[in-house]
């Protein structure tokens, strides 16, 4: 066969998200789009700040349209780095140089850049996740050459279970990825597990005698309910690598932005960073989006309406478990991950779906038993969806 195989595997297995996506537009134009409960896919249903709108016909009306829809240089316009590194000094008291700022096509690009930029596939280097985990981890590192080894969480919380973690590391280790607040449990890492973790990796990198480098992977930072904050990274070890993106924080997904900031501090840092500027070459990431880089540089002040958010995961969380489902309590990002009653996740994928509840099955996000459900969807659609999973604790007898 004349093509790739890894390739043609992973274009012809379908994702289990995608295909309750594609039932989800059957059955809605069979029963009405109001009846079907579609919590299957992590696309914000909150709107994009209004300035960002403004940013974008402002710019198109001040600046020359061919500049603005031309190349940038490959690590990124250098004002807009500036503009970034400005904003992170000011919130985290990191003082990194735009020179360590790395424009990409979102979260996704940026960890692939990373991992390219680090994994070597001749020294059996692996990469760590924690489980539950965001499940295109698995292909970014494999496609890096990289060995994914899962880091099993502790069983209520879902925090990190630093004892297993510990058993994860060896000389192999190239680096870990953290997602704080989680896809798919909502669960925000405290800092007291961060610490612990930044401790482990300082430990275990002088043991080893090479670096393990920290992937934060911040897609959700700013979607956070709770009076919780999220620990920025930087500030707790000086090997990390921060991948963010504003596809949720500014609901933006498909105008593909975000970054990667290599830490001021990190061992070898300038040399890191040139070394993401190679792996982004060879994947062909030319630059990110021109226009998209100039509107965030405008509107890093800009938030979304977490609101919106919020109100869908305390009715979402206080109707499930008064019905008597076991739900992990989400302080950030907008997905409740609920267990199975009977211990299958494709039993109660399908069981739900009788009822038009389309949740996700996540064994494939390293823990096996649990569903996850996107809440970022309109209030009408939860609050609709309510009597069903009521009838679907009935049925399995909660
Ligand atoms: N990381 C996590 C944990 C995600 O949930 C997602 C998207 O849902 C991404 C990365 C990729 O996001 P982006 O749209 O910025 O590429």
């Amino acid at each position: 066969m004349g093509y790739n195989q890894k390739m043609f595997g992973l274009g012809s297995r379908r994702s289990i998200i995608r295909e309750i996506f594609e039932y989800s537009k059957t059955r809605a134009a069979e029963i009405g789009a109001e009846n079907v409960f579609d919590f299957s896919l992590g696309n914000p249903s909150v709107p994009a700040p209004a300035e960002v709108n403004e940013a974008n016909c402002d710019l198109l009306a001040e600046k020359d349209s061919v500049l603005q829809h031309g190349y940038t240089s490959a690590q990124g316009d250098a004002g807009v780095r500036a503009a970034i590194a400005d904003s992170i000094r000011a919130r985290f008291s990191v003082d990194i140089s735009p020179n360590l700022i790395y424009m990409t096509c979102g979260a996704a690009a940026s960890l692939s850049i990373c991992l390219s930029a680090l994994m070597e596939e001749e020294k059996g280097d692996e990469c760590i996740v924690f489980a539950p985990f965001f499940t295109e981890y698995r292909v970014f590192i494999e496609n890096a050459g990289g060995r994914v080894v899962i880091s099993r969480p502790e069983d209520k919380t879902l925090q990190i279970d630093l004892a297993d973690f510990e058993k994860c590391l060896s000389e192999r280790t190239k680096a870990v990825i953290i997602n704080s607040p989680n896809n798919p449990s909502g669960v925000v890492y405290s800092e007291k597990t961060v610490k612990a973790v930044c401790d482990l990796l300082s430990r275990k990198s002088k043991e080893y005698g090479h670096p393990i480098y920290l992937i934060a992977d911040e897609p959700y930072r700013e979607l956070v309910y709770a009076d919780v904050t999220v620990p920025y990274l930087m500030n707790y070890y000086d090997n990390t690598l921060v991948c963010y993106s504003y596809s949720k924080s500014l609901s933006l997904p498909g105008e593909r932005i975000g970054y990667i900031a290599v830490s001021p501090t990190m061992e070898d840092g300038a040399n890191v960073y040139l070394a993401v500027c190679g792996a982004g070459r060879s994947l062909g990431y030319v630059c990110a989006p021109s226009l998209m880089q100039q509107v965030i540089a405008r509107c890093l002040d800009a938030k979304v309406n977490v609101e919106a958010y919020k109100t869908n995961r305390d009715l979402l969380y206080g109707g499930l478990s008064a019905c008597g489902f076991d739900c992990v309590k989400p302080d950030g990002a907008f997905y409740l991950f609920v267990k199975s009653p009977s211990g299958d996740a494709y039993e109660m994928h399908e069981r739900a779906k009788a009822h038009e509840l389309l949740l996700v099955p996540c064994d494939d996000f390293g823990v096996t038993g649990y569903v996850r459900i996107a809440y970022c969807v309109d209030r009408a659609r939860v609050e609709r969806a309510l009597p069903a999973f009521r009838e679907l604790a009935k049925e399995y007898g909660l």
